[in-house]
């Protein structure tokens, strides 16, 4: 009964020991990760490192990109959500119809 007991002691304990390693390889890599995204996301700021600032990304260009397209309700143009002027839960290109709509 001992010996059954020890066994299974024994394989709880290399199960929470491989699942200790497993955790601590997924941290260090998200650490790694996040570490690599905000060195690219920097860019002009930290320089001296290499050479690696030959990928160059619009940063306002892409806003537009993925974005929902709402369409004004009054005049039924299609513009992307941030561009849209919102009044009373409906959405407008332009002020002249947010204020046309409203009269
Ligand atoms: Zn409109």
């Amino acid at each position: 009964m001992g010996k059954i007991l020890s066994w299974v002691l024994l394989i709880g304990f290399v199960y929470a020991v491989m699942r200790l390693i497993v955790l601590f390889q997924r941290k260090s890599l998200a650490l790694r990760e996040a570490r690599l995204r905000r060195d690219a996301g920097e860019g002009s700021g930290t320089g001296a490192a290499g050479g690696s600032s030959a990928r160059g990304k619009p940063g306002a260009a892409d806003s537009a990109v993925g974005e929902p397209m709402i369409a004004c309700a009054y005049c039924g143009v299609y513009a992307p959500a941030s561009e849209m002027l919102a009044a009373r839960g409906r959405h407008y290109c332009c002020t002249e119809h947010r204020d046309a709509d409203a009269a």
